[in-house]
């Protein structure tokens, strides 16, 4: 039976080491980090991440600044509060909820944000310092999974790892952080061909597919560490990952749960590079 890699206790460790430097930087610079998080029209799903964000602004003691805005907003209108909150030095990060309403383009308001306020790390400019591994702001779900396996003990160097799902936000960067510490990456997705026998090669299998019960046991080999990435809605209105996790933590030496895995650690992650962007804008690394 597998351990599970409980995602709620990481996070809240996270948390903790990011409340603690906040309180020094406080105590001796007198600097506040501020998170500014903009929401466009009344998606209730996003709403509870936006309400998350702000209270874990308040466990760890930075300040949070939100505008809501109407779904009607126009780009124009988005891109003009963005440029006023790259300019405003109380706002060390920037964070536009995603989806977007269609009439706004989502690259146009992200390429919009400056760089160095960038704290969910989509600019480009911030994806291409992934690529090269310069990074300042790690993309936070799939840091968040770094963190998950570093907590299991498990050297990633030199070891099988396949990552399911190739989006922008998750799948590219995850494979990417894994090949920095020298992971022997297969990137699949919804091409790909023998995808239950590439997966049953990993010894670090990451799902992140947004599809239940996707991965089954005979996919995976056994002794496995299993990270579901996956947030899915069932019928019943529960929430579950990719992984059919009964079955496979029978397998699996470590796996994470859905809900309590990776989800509390995006936005640990998120009040990570907060902490990064306020502390670089003030010139103290
Ligand atoms: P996405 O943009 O929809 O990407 C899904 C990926 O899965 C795509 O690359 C797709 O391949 C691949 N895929 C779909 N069907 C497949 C199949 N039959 N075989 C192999 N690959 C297949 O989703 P995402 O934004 O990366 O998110 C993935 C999941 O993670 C979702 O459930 C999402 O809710 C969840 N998520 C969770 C967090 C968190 O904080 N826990 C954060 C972000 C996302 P193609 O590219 O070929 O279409």
């Amino acid at each position: 039976m597998a351990n599970l890699i409980d995602g709620k206790k990481v996070s809240a460790d996270v948390k903790q080491r990011v409340k603690n430097e906040t309180e020094k930087l406080i105590a001796e610079k007198g600097i506040t980090p501020g998170l500014a998080v903009v929401i466009v029209g009344d998606d209730p799903a996003s709403r509870v991440y936006v309400n998350s964000k702000k209270k874990a602004c308040t466990e760890v003691g930075f300040n949070s600044y939100e505008y809501a805005l109407p779904g009607d907003t126009t780009q124009e209108e988005l891109v003009e509060l963005v440029n006023k909150l790259n300019e405003d030095p109380k706002v060390n990060g920037i964070l536009c909820q995603l989806p977007l309403p269609s009439q706004i383009d989502e690259n146009a308001v992200i390429n919009t944000i400056k760089a160095e306020k960038d704290v969910d790390a989509f600019h480009p400019f911030n994806v291409g310092k992934i690529m090269i591994g310069e990074y300042a702001f790690l993309p936070c779900t799939p840091a968040g999974v770094m963190e998950l396996i570093d907590s299991t003990g498990t050297e990633i160097s030199g070891k099988n790892c396949v990552v399911i799902g190739r989006s922008n936000i998750v799948g590219k960067p995850m494979a990417m952080l894994l090949l920095h510490r020298s992971g022997t990456v297969t990137i699949c997705h919804s091409k790909t061909q023998n995808l239950g026998e590439i997966c049953k090669n990993a010894d670090i299998l990451v799902a992140a597919v947004g599809k239940a019960n996707f991965v089954t046991e005979d996919m995976v080999k056994e002794g496995a560490v299993v990270i579901d990435v996956g947030m899915n809605r069932l019928e019943n209105g529960k929430l579950c990952g990719d992984v059919d996790f009964q079955n496979v933590s029978r397998k699996a030496s470590y796996i994470t749960p859905v809900p309590g895995g990776v989800g509390p650690m995006t936005i640990a992650m998120l009040m990570q590079n907060t902490l990064t962007a306020a502390k670089a804008q003030n010139g103290l690394i």
